[in-house]
């Protein structure tokens, strides 16, 4: 069977070199004041995360635990008083 040019069997998103875009920011509510504030999590350690970081609205220290899904695309994140 003749394979056709210009035609890919394979999707981008699959190509070695190219994997998936997983999420690189989430959004959050502070635990203490609820103001949304956007964290950058690296999902290098694992798709699950957990580390305190500082409101950039009321300085307190949140504790996140984020999940990053299956797909790589779905972020949930959780944030408690630190
Ligand atoms: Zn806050």
């Amino acid at each position: 069977m003749r394979s056709k040019p210009g035609h890919s069997f394979a999707p981008d998103f699959i190509s070695p070199g190219n994997p998936a875009r997983m999420q690189d920011t989430a959004t959050y509510a502070c635990a203490y004041c609820g103001e949304p504030n956007v964290t950058f999590p690296d999902w290098s350690g694992g798709r699950r995360q957990q580390y305190i970081e500082d409101c950039t609205v009321c300085c307190q220290p949140n504790v996140l635990y984020l999940t990053l899904d299956h797909d790589g695309e779905t972020v949930c994140v959780f944030a408690e008083p630190g």
